[in-house]
């Protein structure tokens, strides 16, 4: 703590009026942002870390100031006088000139902030988010202030001086002692300021804001102790008073050190502290941004996903900061909400302190940062799947899902989610790639093949599967319940269509050269189940492709799946119109067979009606009314 003795006001003690966008300024800084007026602190704090960054800098390039011997910190102290409390925030960093006060803490520096002030309309002003488009940093002090006064010290200067104001549109400027280089900021606190004259408040909004600081910062206080042991004259314990200077933030932004210096257990213990997760990580990666925009990312990928991931109002992962200062947690367009689960911290150089949210989504670095971000993060998914795959496996277990979520949403990255999503297989074990489905495909197969909607031991039972097992085709079971609608809007992998094998799309993709024409016969048979069958069906086709079954269902290649259909169902969007499904028979089939060698019209309607029900069935569908089926069924049987 530098004690700073200001002289008698001098001759020269110099009154000057602030700028005119000073004031306005101030009015509009103290009238919208009034609800978070403890940001005040964070502003100032962040105003001395500057100054403590940019003499560090100093005492390396500087040949003047290279002698320097400095300790770099931020001393924070309050008194309490009854009514009068004073709040001081202190550092030792470059300090300012006469010239620097007067052109810093007397005019707008920013020529951008000023166009944006004479951009507002009065309405505007009132909007405290358009606030958050510059930093308002000192100027908020005369939130919780009477009056502020500066000391101040020019690193390599002799004088100090002292500049203060109330804030009301005037002032001063005049000579002062300093013993060394810095700046100390004395605040007469204001009615609404006065809670900040107490050492927990200060210590918790240190810990909130200020915690990652580079620097130390100290905040001094007097401790009440009473001993038991000694009585005053009343009988009462006599107390002493002790003075403590205790540093209350822990002045370490592990993502600001070098990767190189990082240990995995630090990066872990990291994690845990700020997550709150008890499990380490499955992977993390850190990454520093140079160039046009400059911020540092440090994510982590938590080995569980966070039990909220599927709940509307999970809570977002990811902290931002500016300049190590901490901005908020709480900000769902981060990244994209199909990586919700990623843990961990943006920390921007270029952002201002006091972005808003609604800033924030249309902030052009913002943008950048997000960009880069899930392009890094995605392309570390990558390299843990080509070098890793039991890590991998890991993650799949996990994050699936989510990634999925990404096909559907996430446009520009569809070709990286693509490779990284998996899925299981009529083939393999456990889960497969896209890239590995397409390495296995034999020569003639010139499409991805899927069946989607449904549990995975339906899929996998599928008569439909038969044929494409028998052809050497491998087919993707999908039965994520998202997966119908996403990869129905994926349209191809690589060039090749994606071709869900219940719907209609493939029916004809099995059929062998020179077999394409659909005989008479058929074209009679398939006619007559359509006329039995009447509105019950969209359509009925005859295929080679069924092997050992006489019939399955297929839908049109647009609509939802049959199973799909009963999901929204049960939903409550039932009332959608119904979806119809197109009957495919196999016309080598004995009991088909009977339907054409029949003329009964009632034998004809009890086949084909139980032909679609057993159908429907072997999806995990019920007929629409099961007591029919059951009863044509026993009549079939009984004759
Ligand atoms: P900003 O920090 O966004 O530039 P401020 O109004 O908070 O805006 O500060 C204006 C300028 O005053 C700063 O850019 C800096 O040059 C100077 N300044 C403020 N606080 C300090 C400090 N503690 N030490 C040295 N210079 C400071």
């Amino acid at each position: 703590m530098f004690a700073y003795i200001p002289l008698e006001v001098l001759s020269t003690m110099e009154q000057k009026k602030f700028k005119t966008e000073v004031s306005e300024l101030l009015q509009l800084i103290i009238h919208s942002l009034y609800s978070h007026k403890e940001i005040f602190l964070r502003e100032l704090i962040s105003n001395s870390s500057d100054a403590l960054d940019k003499l560090k800098y100093l005492t390396l390039t500087d040949d003047n100031l290279k002698a320097l011997a400095f300790d770099p910190r931020i001393d924070i102290s309050f008194t309490e006088e009854g009514e009068k409390r004073t709040l001081t925030i202190s550092d030792n960093g470059l300090g300012m000139s006469h010239d620097d006060l007067a052109d810093n803490l007397g005019t707008i520096a920013s020529s951008g902030t000023k166009k944006f002030l004479a951009s507002l309309t009065d309405e505007q002003k009132k909007d405290s988010n358009l606030i958050g488009q510059f930093g308002v940093g000192f100027y908020s002090a005369f939130m919780v202030a009477d009056k502020v006064e500066v000391t101040s010290r020019k690193a390599g200067e002799e004088e100090a001086w002292l500049w203060k104001s109330t804030g009301k549109g005037n002032y001063t400027l005049e000579e002062a002692q300093r013993d060394s280089q810095g700046t100390t900021i004395l605040i007469h606190l204001n009615d609404e300021g006065n809670e900040y004259a107490n050492r927990w408040q200060l210590e918790q909004l240190v810990k909130k804001y200020s915690d990652h600081i580079a620097y130390p910062i100290f905040l001094s206080y007097d401790q009440e102790n009473y001993d038991q042991e000694k009585k005053d004259k009343d009988g009462n314990a006599l107390k002493t008073v002790e003075h403590k200077v205790e540093q209350i933030n822990s002045s370490s932004a592990l993502w600001r050190r070098n990767k190189t210096e990082l240990t995995e257990a630090e990066y872990n213990e990291f994690y845990k502290q700020s997550s709150y997760d008890t499990e380490d990580p499955l992977f993390y990666l850190h990454t520093r941004a140079e160039g046009a925009t400059e911020y540092t990312t440090l994510f982590y990928i938590p080995a569980k996903a966070p039990f909220d991931m599927y709940y509307a109002d999970y809570k977002p992962g990811v902290k931002l900061y500016v300049k190590r200062v901490y901005i908020t947690d709480d900000d769902k367009e981060l990244l994209p909400s199909y990586l919700r689960f990623v843990r961990g911290v943006i920390d921007s150089e270029d952002l201002p302190l006091n972005v808003s949210r609604e800033i924030l989504q249309q902030n052009r670095v913002m943008n950048a940062i997000r960009t880069a971000s899930v392009k890094k993060i995605l392309s570390e998914f990558k390299k843990i799947s080509d070098q890793n795959p039991e890590l991998y496996a890991k993650f799949i277990e996990q994050y699936n899902r989510p990634l999925k979520e990404g096909l559907y949403s996430d446009y520009a990255n569809r070709e990286a989610l693509l490779e990284l999503v998996r899925f299981k297989s009529s083939s393999e074990e456990g889960y497969v790639s896209l890239a590995s489905y397409k390495e296995r495909m034999t020569g003639d197969q010139k499409a991805v093949y899927y069946i989607a909607g449904g549990k995975e031991a339906t899929l996998k039972a599928s008569p439909l599967l038969e044929a494409y097992r028998k052809k050497g085709y491998e087919v993707l079971i999908m039965s994520d319940d998202i997966d119908d609608i996403v990869v129905g809007s994926i349209g191809t992998y690589q060039e090749l269509p994606l071709k869900a094998i219940n719907k209609s799309g493939a029916v004809d993709d099995l059929k062998e050269e020179g077999e394409k024409q659909e005989t008479e016969e058929a074209k009679a048979l398939v006619k007559k189940i359509k006329d039995a069958l009447g509105d019950r069906v969209k359509d009925v086709v005859s295929s080679t492709r069924l092997a050992d079954s006489p019939a399955v269902v297929v839908v049109d290649e647009n609509d939802p799946s049959v199973q799909m259909q009963q999901l929204l169902k049960s939903m409550g969007q039932g009332d959608v119109e119904e979806i119809k499904p197109i009957l495919e028979i196999n016309v080598e089939d004995p009991m088909v067979k009977k339907i054409e060698g029949s003329s009964d019209e009632a034998y004809i309607e009890q086949l084909s009606s139980v032909l679609l029900d057993q159908a429907l069935l072997a999806e995990g569908v019920m007929p629409k009314d099961p007591i029919a089926f059951t009863k044509k069924l026993h009549s079939l049987l009984s004759n």
